[in-house]
């Protein structure tokens, strides 16, 4: 959906409710953007030359000057596009940005408190990996962190991009925090170290 802007209405996604704002970023050029700003911030940072401290976070400026010259676009579709991107995955803060999860760079997030995390968290694998999580349970593979989601549907949904009939985890986070173990919750998305085979049930 389109992204704006309106003296009423404020920021928008899609249309203003007085229909008077005006669109600053098109779709299209939007899910453009969002991914080269997910790549830049969770993979490849120092290939544009940002300094990214050990939590991820870099300097607004210096994401907006490489956007500017790429795309031409300036602070307000950042901003923009943070606010409403639907998985969560930007945070601004201090006049610094940052991805709430999925690095393949070495960063630390910090540990949610438990009344933030769901009783029951879900995740989707690929059939031939059942027998070795049941083994020894879920590691994060080519992730620093196992990603899991608080529902079943947009678990499967993450489960298809790897295979079509992924097999469904449920995985007792209530548990897993009694016993000590931590999660992290990042926009819509929670992740951790590791899941032990005893908090994890297969549901097909
Ligand atoms: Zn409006």
């Amino acid at each position: 959906m389109d992204l704006g802007i309106c003296d009423k209405c404020g920021h928008f996604e899609g249309r203003c409710k007085c229909g008077k704002g005006k669109i600053v970023l098109k779709s299209d050029l939007r899910i453009k953007i969002s991914k080269f700003l997910s790549g830049l911030l969770r993979h490849f940072p120092q290939s544009f030359g940002l300094r990214i401290d050990e939590e991820g976070w870099v300097y607004l400026d210096e994401v907006e000057r490489i956007l500017k010259d790429r795309y031409g676009i300036g602070r307000l579709e950042i901003e923009l596009i943070v606010k409403f991107d639907k998985k969560g995955r930007f945070e601004i803060r201090d006049n610094k940005i940052r991805a709430r999860y999925g690095h393949s760079i070495d960063v630390k997030t910090d540990w949610s408190e438990s009344d933030e995390i769901p009783d029951k968290l879900y995740h989707a694998t690929h059939p031939k990996n059942l027998k070795s999580i049941l083994n020894v349970g879920l590691l994060p593979m080519k992730r620093r962190e196992v990603h899991m989601c608080d529902n079943t549907r947009d678990a499967i949904e993450v489960g298809k991009r790897h295979c079509n009939n992924p097999i469904l985890l449920e995985i007792n986070a209530k548990e897993m925090l009694k016993s000590g173990f931590k999660i992290r919750k990042k926009g819509s998305v929670y992740t951790t170290d590791h899941v032990p085979p005893e908090f994890i049930r297969v549901l097909g």
